[in-house]
This record gives C-alpha cells, structure tokens and sequence, in this order.
C-alpha cells in the first residue's frame, strides 16, 4: 500500500518506548518520565497575552504572509543582532518557520538530488536522516564520540562522500549528547564547507539552555559561515513554546530562498497571532529565560550528582535540558529501568548507531521526582 520510501524510513523507536510506557501505566507503574524533551515549564506569560491580543484581531485571521510578518522577521533579526552580534537582513536572510523541524525537515528537497550524500551526526536528532530519505537522498553518518567531545572529525569523511555531499547538518548545544562545540569547530566546519561546496545547516535550537555562565555561539558568528550556511532556530527550547510551532531559518540569503521556495508548495505559513507573540519574547524582558535555565540548573545536579554517587562516569553537561550517559547496553538498561524503577529514559542507539552504549535522560521534570528517580534507582541492582 505504501511507497517504498517509506519502507526506508528508521523503525520509530520513540512509537515503541510509548507501548512499554502504557503498558508500565496499565499495571499501575507511577512513571517518572525522563524520556521527552519537551520542557514541562509553561509558556511566560506575557508572551501567552500577546497571542491573546493578537488571536482577537481579525486582520491576523487571514493567510499568513509565506516568509513571515515583517515585523517578525525583524525581530528575529534584532535578536540576532543583540544576542550574537550578528547582522541579518530581514528581507532576505531571515525565514519563518514552524518550528525548526518544519525546516530540517524540507530543506533537504531544495538541495539534495537523488543518490546525493546528506552529512549526518550520530547520535542526531532524527528529522536530519528522515528529510534525507524524504528527498531520496544518502545518509552518511559522522560518528560523535565521546573521545572527540563528541563533535565529528571531518577529515575521517571519506573524500568520495565529501564530494557527493550536498548538506552538512551540525548541532551545539548538541541533543542528545549535551556537548557543545570546541572552540575553532565551526571554522573548520566553515573550511571543509568551502572546500567541498556544501550547504551547512547548524540547528542551534539550544542555545539559550546553558549553566555556569556558558553562552552558546551562532554558527553566523565564524567568518564566512554567512556564505556557506544558515542556522535554524526555535522559540521552542527558549520561551518553553513547544506546542506554539514557531521557529526561524537565518543565514545565506540563497540558502534561505531556496527553502522558502519548497515551503511555499507545503504550508502556508505561521498564524500570524503567533508570530506576534514570538515578537514579544524576542524582543521583551529575557528573565524568563534565566529563570527557567536556573530551574534546569539545579535538576541538573541534582540528577548527575545522583547518578554519579550510583557509580555512573557522567560529567555535568554545560548546556541542553539532557544527560548523556554512558551503559553497556542501552535497550536492556532503559528496559530495566522502566520495568523496575518506572523511570523512562531514552536508549541512545534511538539518535543513530552511534548512541549505542548510552541513555538520555531530560531534565524535565520537577527536582522531587528526578531525587524520587535516584532513589528507586538506588534500590537496583545496576
Ligand atoms: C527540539 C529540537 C528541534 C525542533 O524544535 P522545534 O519545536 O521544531 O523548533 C530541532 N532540533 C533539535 C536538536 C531539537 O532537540
């Protein structure tokens, strides 16, 4: 019945977890979920009150332009410009989105013909392999591992693939992984780019979400990335809106237009109330975003102090909502976990081959439950 991309598509892990979940729930089990990356904070809410306002306007009930408001598109370019210092023109380099899944997951047909090489991190964020299959591309997967900082060594991509590459995803803050990027990472990123004629697209969805006074660059900010790239980014992380949809693109102005050209065929835009509000957390107070990092901070921890003090060699990730650490086998570890702790976490080897010999926990959940976590753990034999 199906065509046969989709017999190509990675089994969906995650629909799998979500059975053992329910039936741990059916027997009763009071599951501590660390599995979902999806902030449990709400929305701030003088954000929430401008969708109200703008939800009551019925000149926002109409399509949404393509790119996104003007209005919109400057905001995210003055975000950019007071956070990175960078400079976009609104015009041309800046693209709504809805969420920054809505782009991964369609730049790939703007730029990838058919046997092409899409460069992918693994353990990555999903939707990067599944764009990929979408436009009948080839995966190639770049190992990050832990004796690299878990950034991928791109002098070991064999040169045939680097030729036939056409899109190069990187990710830092880095989900699942936690890891940031090393200094001179992007640069080199930048070099081999240049080199091989590849589109860069850095997913920079975490770059508000950081401790211990780290601040997370923009790919933007190396010298030349603007010829070579864009970068997607979320409100969603940032101001806890993961249910709102709404993200952007920024970078190359033909890069940009290019994915604007497959999105105009796809959807018609973010409801413009929406982009209103996300007007209002670009470019209101940003205490929220301190507030919900110095939440994060302390479940952090509280949950890798734990772990530790259990015996497990996890370090205190600088950034992200998520901890990346190492097991033997993770399927079995999260099994175990969740049969007899009822506690969800996330088997790494779900993020890509590569994750194998790790789980991910989220930190999104309140310190009580993740202290109750340690303590059931506590009680296993691990
Ligand atoms: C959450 C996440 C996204 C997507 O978020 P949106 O809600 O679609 O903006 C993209 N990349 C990574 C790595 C993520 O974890």
């Amino acid at each position: 019945m199906y065509a046969s991309r989709m017999g190509n598509l990675p089994p969906y892990l995650f629909a799998r977890i979500d059975e053992m979940k329910a039936k741990q729930r059916k027997l009763g089990a009071d599951l501590i979920d660390l599995g979902v990356g999806d902030p449990d904070l709400a929305t701030p809410p003088h954000i929430v009150d401008a969708l109200c306002t703008a939800a009551r306007d019925a000149k926002n009930h109409h399509y949404p332009d393509y790119a996104g408001l003007p209005a919109y598109r400057s905001a995210v370019a003055g975000w950019y410009k007071k956070r990175f210092g960078v400079t976009l023109d609104a015009g041309k380099e800046v693209l709504a989105l809805m969420g920054s899944k809505d782009g991964i997951a369609h730049i790939a047909e703007a730029f990838v013909n058919p046997g092409d090489y899409v460069l992918v991190p693994s353990p990555g964020y999903p939707v990067y392999r599944t764009g990929t299959l979408f436009a009948e591309g080839k995966v190639h997967e770049m190992p990050l591992l832990r004796e690299n900082n878990f950034v991928p060594v791109l002098a070991d991509i064999p040169k045939k693939v680097a030729q036939a590459a056409r899109i190069l995803y990187i990710n830092y803050p880095n989900n699942p992984t936690a890891a940031i990027a090393p200094a001179g990472f992007y640069k080199e990123v930048v070099d081999f780019a240049r080199e091989h004629d590849i589109v860069v697209i850095s997913d920079n969805a975490y770059s508000e979400i950081a401790y211990d006074g780290y601040r997370a660059p923009s790919f933007l900010e190396t010298k030349g990335a603007m010829e070579v790239g864009i970068e997607m980014h979320s409100l969603s992380k940032t101001y806890n809106m993961t249910g709102w949809r709404i993200g952007m693109a920024v970078g190359n102005a033909d890069v940009i237009a290019g994915l604007g050209r497959v999105k105009t065929n796809v959807d018609s835009g973010v409801f413009d109330a929406v982009q209103h509000a996300a007007i209002t957390a670009l470019s209101g107070p940003q205490d929220c975003v301190k507030d919900a990092c110095a939440i994060y901070q302390e479940r952090r921890d509280v949950l890798v102090r734990g772990l530790q003090s259990l015996g497990f060699d996890v370090p205190l990730p600088k950034a992200t909502f998520y901890v990346w650490m190492p097991v033997k086998d993770c399927m079995a570890f999260s099994g175990r976990l969740l049969a007899e702790a009822g506690i969800v976490a996330t088997p790494g080897v779900g993020f890509g081959a590569s994750g194998e010999g790790y789980v991910r926990f989220a930190i999104t959940r309140p310190v009580a439950r993740i202290q109750e976590a340690i303590g059931r753990m506590r009680g296993m034999d691990l």
